[in-house]
């Protein structure tokens, strides 16, 4: 068969290998034509898949499949020329689920605007408790192809543990999951989407065709319309998670632990304790929720709730993702780097009280009132950054003009210094100083990584001054 592959970056390149392994006639094409690109066209020449560069439109003579790459726009010229050919355009995932071999390991699967990472490996480090051999793929770490086939790998696991972006759930139409979960949903990459009911469709995916459990949010209901419209087998459950006290079928908190009312015997009457609030890390509301979901999925596969305890203490949260750096003078300073949109960031400022906010650089199209409307009460005083800090300070203007600003003009490096320097002034012992930009990055830094490490230098350089 010949295989176009559009794009070629990581998850281009490890497709157009996968696929060319398995005989197919592969071009990987890409508009991009610089001295990189070319490298990478020179590698991939050797062994055996050709590449066009200079021409991301046209379709190859004689395509039979297109395998997408998560940047491309579904309004992308090539996929109009290959639904006008009438040729099948898939991704990554939909490859790799189409190639796992028969008694290939189940997937449990993980998606919605944020916390998926943290999820899906609070959900492998539950699985590994259990004694079963797993691994968290999809939208992280390995690409999903290579897992699916690395003989050695794969076929000695016993269940995945999946992350999926809508992206990726768009292009994956025939995916089915053991069991499911949409953590949350709110307004992201609508100008890939096109729009928020497109986007929310596409995060619905998930549970079609799910066997045992779809897992949705009860704070979020737009989360069990989704289960609702999907069609599943037949005996799959709606289980929701609560950070409130559980209803049947729901898992959720009482008197600081997480209990399970969903898989017990006689869920009308029981409940089964799974873990203390504080065996969360951190046991930031968010954060209790992606525990409640992950353990769903868990228990939806089977596994004892001593393992669900005993692999939510393992656990511990990927850098930038609300990590706490140090204490300055009675003040606590937390990154939280990785809350690049206002839904992440709310999160986390209802993890604190009082905060001295850092925030600001790219909003990719987004409003701050709501964020600062709801978050208000629990500023001390807000610090802002980057190129569109202005549309933060006008929402504070608007709904808090009582909250102290301080306003960094410079965007060169030594911004961030200065930021955490403006911080400690506004702060008060037992404050937390909390970097939660509700913005992207890359006005002032490589990617949120970066962002997060000046940040924490920042903070060691101010720790040190102030011994
Ligand atoms: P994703 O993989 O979806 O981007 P991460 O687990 O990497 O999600 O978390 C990204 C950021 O989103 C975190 O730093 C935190 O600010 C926020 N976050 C995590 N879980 C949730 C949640 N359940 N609801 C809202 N925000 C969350």
């Amino acid at each position: 068969m010949r295989i176009t592959v559009a794009g070629l970056g990581v998850s281009g390149i490890s497709a157009a290998r996968a696929l060319a392994g398995l005989g197919a006639v592969v071009t990987v094409v890409d508009g991009g034509d610089s001295g990189t690109h070319r490298e990478r066209a020179a590698e991939l020449a050797e062994e055996g898949i050709s590449v066009r560069l200079g021409d991301a439109e046209t379709l190859p003579e004689g395509t039979g499949l297109v395998v997408t790459s998560p940047g491309w726009k579904p309004d992308s010229p090539l996929f109009a020329a290959a639904a006008e050919a009438g040729v099948d355009v898939v991704g990554d995932v939909e490859i790799a689920w189409r190639l796992r071999g028969e008694n290939a390991a189940p997937w449990l699967a993980i998606t919605g605007t944020n916390g998926k990472t943290t999820t899906t490996q609070m959900l492998a480090s539950i699985l590994r408790a259990a004694g079963l051999r797993t691994a968290a793929v999809g939208n992280i770490g390995t690409p999903i192809v290579d897992v699916v086939l690395g003989e050695e790998t794969y076929g000695d696991l016993d269940v995945l543990a999946v992350e999926l972006s809508s992206y990726q759930l768009h292009w994956a139409p025939s995916l089915r999951a053991h069991s499911a979960a949409v953590l949350n949903l709110a307004p992201d990459h609508l100008d890939w989407h096109g729009s928020m009911e497109a986007y929310a469709a596409d995060k619905g995916r998930i549970y079609e065709g799910n066997t045992v459990a779809c897992v949705y949010n009860v704070a979020d209901p737009a989360t069990e319309d989704l289960v609702r419209e999907a069609d599943v087998e037949e005996g799959c459950r709606a289980i929701g998670f609560t950070l409130g006290s559980p209803g049947p079928s729901q898992l959720g908190v009482v008197d600081g632990i997480l209990v399970d009312r969903a898989f017990v015997a006689n869920r009308q009457k029981n409940a089964q304790e799974l873990a203390e609030v504080a065996d969360v890390n951190p046991p930031a509301p968010h954060n209790i929720a992606n525990a409640l979901a992950a353990a769903a999925l868990a228990r939806a596969f089977g596994v004892e709730p001593k393992a669900v305890r005993d692999g939510l203490r393992a656990f511990r949260p990927d850098a930038h993702r609300i990590a706490h750096v140090a204490d300055v003078e009675g003040v606590a300073y937390v990154d939280d780097s990785k809350a690049t949109n206002t839904h992440a960031a709310e999160a986390s400022l209802a993890a604190y009280e009082p905060i001295v906010w850092i925030a600001g650089g790219l909003a990719k199209g987004a409003s701050f009132d709501e964020l600062v409307q709801r978050s208000a009460k629990r500023l001390r005083g807000v610090v802002l950054i980057g190129a569109e800090r202005h549309l933060i300070a006008e929402a504070l203007a608007r709904h808090a003009p009582e909250v102290p600003v301080v306003d960094v003009e410079r965007t060169d490096t030594g911004a961030m210094s200065e930021a955490v320097r403006a911080a400690a002034g506004l702060a008060k012992p037992g404050d937390t100083v909390l970097l939660a930009p509700a913005c992207a990055s890359m006005d002032m830094f490589t990617n949120y990584n970066k962002r997060g490490e000046a940040f924490a230098e920042a903070v060691r350089g101010l720790a040190a001054e102030r011994a």
